[in-house]
């Protein structure tokens, strides 16, 4: 089963722990998986976008966009790769977090998606919708980036009109762990 999934949302809503528990699931079923995420921080395109966060240098927010865009290109090659093998690939955050954190550091967003509009689009875009006052609460020591509370307002309201835009499968992150893989199953189709 080639299906490419992708999670989104907001830093701490629980991707991570969604995209692990699914490739699990998918795993005991005799699926071969992927298990990815984005961007990858020890590739070179990661690199400058690592250093940029931690403010070892100083890009502009739409340099910063088309990092993340190159970033994302030399993934999707992996990605590619994984489907035309049969695997499925899931994959923690993909073009859509570069709409909605760019946009939020105030870059224009017909520009953001022009950029985008290249990447291939998932099968399926589980978006775990969290509160920023919930996710905030989950915050630990893996979220070196993480913006202050307006930024991430702001960051979840970007991904609100993207859920719609792109029809995401909005799953209410407010629940427990377990509430939500079984409602991310429910969701997915093997088809
Ligand atoms: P993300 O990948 O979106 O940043 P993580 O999956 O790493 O989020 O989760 C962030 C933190 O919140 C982790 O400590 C995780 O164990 C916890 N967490 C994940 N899902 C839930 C949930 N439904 N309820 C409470 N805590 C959660």
């Amino acid at each position: 089963m080639n299906k490419f999934i992708v999670f989104e949302g907001i830093d701490a809503s629980g991707k991570e722990t969604q995209a692990k528990l699914l490739s699990s699931f998918l795993k005991k079923k005799g699926f071969e998986v992927l298990l990815t995420h984005e961007p990858i921080y020890e590739e070179p395109i990661g690199k400058i976008i690592k250093d940029n966060l931690e403010k070892k240098i100083s890009l502009s927010s739409e340099t910063i966009a088309m990092l993340y865009a190159a970033d994302r290109h030399e993934h999707y090659l992996n990605v590619e790769k994984a489907l035309s093998e049969g695997k499925v690939v899931i994959s923690d955050r993909y073009k859509y977090s570069n709409m909605a954190y760019q946009g939020a550091n105030g870059v224009d967003s017909r520009w953001i998606e022009e950029i985008e509009k290249y990447s291939k689009d998932p099968d399926i875009i589980f978006y775990i919708r969290v509160k920023p006052e919930s996710a905030m609460k989950r915050r630990k020591e893996k979220d070196l980036y993480e913006e202050n509370y307006e930024f991430q307002k702001k960051v979840f309201g970007i991904y609100e009109n993207l859920s719609k835009k792109y029809n995401f499968i909005t799953i209410d992150g407010e629940r427990s762990i377990e509430e939500i893989h079984k409602e991310v199953i429910k969701n997915f189709s093997e088809d």
